[in-house]
């Protein structure tokens, strides 16, 4: 069946309206008519089996028929904090983040990862990360899309209290800690915030304000993954270690 983003402010009682990218994904893509039957998901969990009722080019008319929560999201609410990558991999990060059960991704700038955004293309870009998430939420089943927040700067993320979370930042240079050792001192969290770095990783000095912050640092094996490799990898070890991939 075919599932459709439609937020909680588009739907009111048994009637929903859908228009915009995700009609044009039902009507120009999908060649769905009136009578059809479609299931629509809203943004707080719950999703919905509908039918089309009427369409015109502007907008779709739904009746909804039946309601449910769905089982999809991880126990843990897990936020990455990501250094700017390049652009398609920052884009496969957030696809891969949002199948990986994410609640909040946020992109941060940092020693290594200084690019020349401007606002306005920091906004274009932010805008593109959150359709993918929408897209990504659809199709791995979610109710939930994962909230983009604004790029930031790693001093600013770091120095924000994140109450209840465990916060790590996975180093390549940390020899000490593994993240095995981080569960034992750890396995009551019960909310995670993953920092990953960008291509040319942390520098000591960020890693150094990120421990005084009660950042734990962590090491994921010898070898130097990719941003992305590494993102993804925490990500997955992180819903392993306290989320819902046990
Ligand atoms: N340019 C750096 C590598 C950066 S890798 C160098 O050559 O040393 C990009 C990010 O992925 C890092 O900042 C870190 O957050 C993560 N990462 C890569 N390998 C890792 C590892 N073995 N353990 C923990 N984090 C790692």
């Amino acid at each position: 069946m075919a599932r459709f983003f439609l937020p909680k402010e588009k739907i009111h009682g048994d009637r929903g309206v859908i228009d915009g990218q995700e009609l044009a994904h039902l009507s120009r893509v999908l060649r769905l008519r009136a009578g059809d039957s479609v299931t629509v998901f809203d943004d707080s969990g719950w999703e919905h089996d509908a039918l089309i009722d009427s369409l015109t080019p502007m907008q779709g008319e739904l009746k909804i028929l039946r309601s449910y929560e769905t089982k999809r999201e991880s126990v843990l609410p897990i936020t990455l904090a990501v250094g700017l990558i390049k652009g398609e991999k920052i884009d496969l990060v957030v696809e891969k983040a949002t199948e990986l059960g994410v609640q909040k991704i946020i992109p941060f700038v940092s020693n290594y990862a200084v690019p020349k955004l401007d606002r306005e293309k920091i906004s274009k870009r932010t805008a593109r990360w959150q359709k993918i998430a929408v897209s990504a939420a659809k199709q791995c089943g979610r109710a939930r899309v994962p909230e983009i927040l604004p790029l930031c700067d790693f001093s600013w993320l770091v120095s924000q209290p994140w109450p209840q979370s465990l916060k790590l930042i996975f180093w390549e240079q940390e020899s000490d800690q593994s993240l095995h050792q981080v569960y034992e001192k750890h396995h009551e969290a019960t909310a995670v915030l993953v920092a990953v770095g960008p291509e040319g990783g942390f520098t000591m000095d960020e890693a150094e304000a990120a421990r005084s912050r009660g950042f734990e640092p962590v090491q994921i094996g010898k070898r130097i993954l990719r941003a992305e490799t590494a993102a993804i990898t925490a990500l997955a070890l992180v819903q392993f270690l306290w989320g819902d991939l046990k």
